[in-house]
């Protein structure tokens, strides 16, 4: 793996495995976690000897700043198994560019790249019976930042932890979602930090996506902060629409996440001879399209669901749905994308990373 450079890590493993507690067949995503953690703590100015030490509760000073400002980062990464037994990452390096992108906007310490990618290989490697074989089956992985600091005076932190834990996971289908768009809501604005993979943003999403779960909505489909007439994403993830033979997507922005699973798509696309338009999305569009039957598919994408397909949107009171097509683009990009993270493709990206 990239830049697994010889470094210290301080190793204590587990006496006890839980792995044959878990049933792998049923599992909920992101409810069980493997027998290790990666833990590295800032103090003093300066990232500290990481460690791996089992998986278990952390003792924080009740007055650590993440639990008053919120000054928390993280990534969502997967790791893949192939028939043989040989284990993949999937743009790593794009997961580490982005939390210290993230961790810049929140004023955080930058991570250095060995301990990411040491820690990392290191700990998939002491837990690698959790990531099981089989299309559809991974390790999801969370690397995140938080701020322990003692201390509620309201300014950065100057102690932080950053850690690595991992999740078992199967093929995750939410079943087809149906999403309102959002008329009042934002989840993030000009000059602020919607383009960050920050714990706040989702923080301020729940109480809007309750809202429109009670009107039997499963996702919020994100506007402009302010004129809420473009779109922007769909819930967690970033969005596609289909009209007609051509997918088209918004652009990022400071407002919008540079997801990775949406640039692979568009490559993809490229790739692939698809019409794709990266563009400015306005909701009237959609709205007009979905009324001349032009509008073939919506999907969202992101790396735990891969792709997910939406099957009707509400909109200023008015509900329009999409009928089921048979050779979605929706399942065909999902397709050739788990294809190359399972490394059943050919992969002339250069994406899949061995461990
Ligand atoms: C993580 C995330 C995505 C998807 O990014 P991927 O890199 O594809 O997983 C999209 N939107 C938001 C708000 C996210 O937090």
């Amino acid at each position: 793996m990239r830049n697994a450079v010889p470094q210290e890590i301080k190793i204590t493993k587990t006496t006890t495995s839980k792995i044959t507690k878990v049933d792998f067949k049923n599992l909920n995503f992101g409810k069980v976690f493997t027998d290790h953690m990666f833990v590295c703590d800032y103090v003093n100015g300066s990232w500290q000897t990481p460690k791996i030490i089992p998986y278990g509760p952390l003792t924080l000073d009740p007055s650590a700043r993440v639990f008053h400002y919120g000054q928390a980062v993280f990534e969502g990464m997967k790791a893949y198994k192939d028939d043989r037994g040989d284990t993949f990452l999937f743009r790593p390096d794009e997961n580490f560019i982005r939390i210290n992108k993230s961790a810049e906007r929140l004023a955080i310490p930058e991570f250095p790249e060995e301990y990411f990618f040491n820690g990392l290989n290191t700990l998939l490697t002491l837990d690698n019976e959790w990531i099981k074989p089989g299309f559809g089956n991974s390790l999801y992985i969370r690397p995140f930042v938080i701020a322990t600091q003692p201390s509620v005076s309201a300014s950065e932190a100057d102690e932080y932890r950053f850690m690595i834990i991992c999740s078992p996971a199967q093929s995750y289908y939410s079943g087809d979602v149906s999403v309102l768009v959002a008329e009042k809501f934002s989840r993030s604005a000009n000059g602020g930090f919607g383009y960050a993979k920050a714990a706040g943003n989702y923080a301020g999403q729940f109480y809007p996506t309750k809202l429109a779960k009670e009107q039997g909505y499963q996702q919020v489909i994100w506007t402009d902060s302010n004129t809420h007439q473009y779109i922007e994403e769909a819930g967690t993830m970033n969005v596609f629409f289909r009209i007609n033979d051509t997918l088209i997507t918004a652009p990022t922005s400071d407002r919008i996440l540079d997801g990775i699973t949406r640039k692979s798509l568009i490559a993809l696309a490229e790739k692939q001879g698809y019409n794709i338009d990266v563009r400015p999305i306005k909701v009237s569009e959609i709205v007009d399209a979905a009324k001349n039957g032009s509008l073939k598919e919506i999907f969202g994408a992101g790396t735990a669901a891969v792709v997910s397909p939406v099957k009707a949107f509400g909109y200023q009171g008015a509900h329009y749905e999409i009928e089921n097509l048979e050779n979605s683009y929706a399942s065909h990009f999902k397709k050739a994308l788990m294809d190359i993270q399972y490394n059943k493709a050919e992969d002339s990206f250069g994406w899949r990373v061995k461990v």
